[in-house]
């Protein structure tokens, strides 16, 4: 049972501003929840009330089903690990990680083992023997880490564990956290900013902006069915496209159209989503970069197909990034060159695109609540 649940939690630090407003989201046991969001958004202060570090102005933590109220950090028994953590410099690494448990009486072997897993899943276990001010900061981050999860926790609390790590070793981090997760059955809440990281790792995401929750799903569902234009930006790399239209009704066809981008929308495809009560109101569009595809000349003039400028390429392997110019905006476009190809022109020349109008979101100007999700492949197989 250790199970974390926030009901309704609000964060008042100075009068007037809510630092978080009326939070509410769960932690299963064994599961391993992401709060996502970008600096400001208040994950920290969320961690903290949740440690015992601090108090909520209102509302209530239960941690396996009970209250927390009143209880002590030690009480709650949740293993924290911050940004910046510091160690005991006069300790080993094994020491240190030993500390924790040496505290709860955790007889020798079992305790040996323990560390001598836990160091291997993190790549420390040449490192035992030194002291904190022989390690780079990356690898104090992951003794750090290492210190947290050897011990038995109610619930593990991860402050941007990995965000000072090195690309490279964030990418096997994200993968080893994912198995160590699994292996240890652990309760895990994990902050981040990164999508990638909430993405890759979770089992599900609470997506936070301004002290507010906006969207709590699994990866596939904040990714495929963004609830605001916040959530639909926030995550996904390259982000989506997002345009200023206006759903029209043009002699019988419907169009979104912004400036000289147009696309025309099957009658079905409003129905289906209810929009006619939409028609002549200013809508932003989004598409994903993925979700258009590259044409050739011979290919304008049919639905659909639109010629901007390339502004800029991004080749990166086996895809392609470009960056099309149509009507003072830029269009990510996103490609995987199986064909070898190779670039389709040189900056500055025209570039052809289809649409397809599966793969358009809608989201209502003023509240940016979403009005329409491009449809996927799972909606296809349901
Ligand atoms: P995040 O971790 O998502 O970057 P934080 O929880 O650290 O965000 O901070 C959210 C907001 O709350 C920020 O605007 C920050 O300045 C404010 N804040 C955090 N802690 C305090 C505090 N002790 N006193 C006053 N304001 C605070
Ligand atoms: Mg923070």
């Amino acid at each position: 049972m250790s199970e974390l649940r926030i009901e309704r939690i609000s964060k008042v630090f100075s009068p007037g501003i809510s630092t978080l407003s009326d939070v509410s989201f769960e932690v299963g046991d064994r599961e391993f929840v992401f709060l996502l969001g970008p600096s400001g958004a208040g994950k920290t202060t969320t961690l903290r009330l949740i440690a015992g570090l601090d108090q909520p102005s209102s509302g209530q933590i239960l941690i396996g089903g009970a209250s927390a109220a009143g209880l002590t950090p030690r009480e709650r028994d949740l293993a924290m690990v911050y940004d910046k953590h510091s160690m005991y410099p006069h300790l080993t690494v094994f020491e240190n990680m030993a500390y924790p448990l040496r505290l709860r009486g955790v007889a020798d072997e079992v305790m040996r083992k323990k560390i001598g897993d836990t160091a291997d899943i993190l790549g420390i276990s040449a490192l035992l023997d030194r002291r904190p001010r022989e390690l780079s900061g990356g690898q104090q981050q992951r003794v750090a880490i290492g210190r947290a999860l050897v011990r038995d926790a109610n619930a593990y609390l991860m402050d941007e564990p990995i965000s000072a790590l090195d690309a490279k070793l964030r990418a096997h981090m994200r993968v080893e956290f994912k198995r160590l997760q699994r292996e240890l059955s652990a309760t895990i809440l994990y902050v981040s900013h990164d999508q990638l990281e909430a993405m890759t790792m979770g089992d599900r995401i609470v997506v936070m902006d301004k002290g507010v929750v906006q969207q709590i799903g699994t990866p596939r569902e904040i990714f495929d069915r963004p609830v605001n234009l916040f959530v639909a930006t926030f995550v996904g790399e390259p982000s989506m496209n997002t345009l200023p239209c206006q759903l029209l009704q043009d002699g019988g066809r419907w169009v979104v159209q912004g400036g000289q981008f147009r696309v025309e929308v099957p009658e079905a495809w409003i129905n289906r989503h209810k929009l006619a009560g939409h028609a002549g109101k200013p809508v932003v569009m989004g598409i994903r970069p993925h979700r258009i595809t590259l044409a050739d000349s011979v290919d304008v003039g049919q639905l659909n197909v639109e010629t901007g400028r390339i502004y800029a390429v991004e080749t990166l392997g086996s895809e392609t990034i470009y960056d099309v110019e149509i009507n003072d905006q830029i269009l990510r476009i996103w490609t995987r060159d199986a064909s070898g190809q190779g670039l389709r022109g040189q900056i500055g020349a025209p570039i052809h695109f289809r649409v397809d109008p599966n793969g358009l979101h809608l989201f209502d100007c003023e509240t940016g609540r979403a009005l329409v999700h491009a449809t996927t492949d799972f909606d296809k197989a349901a």
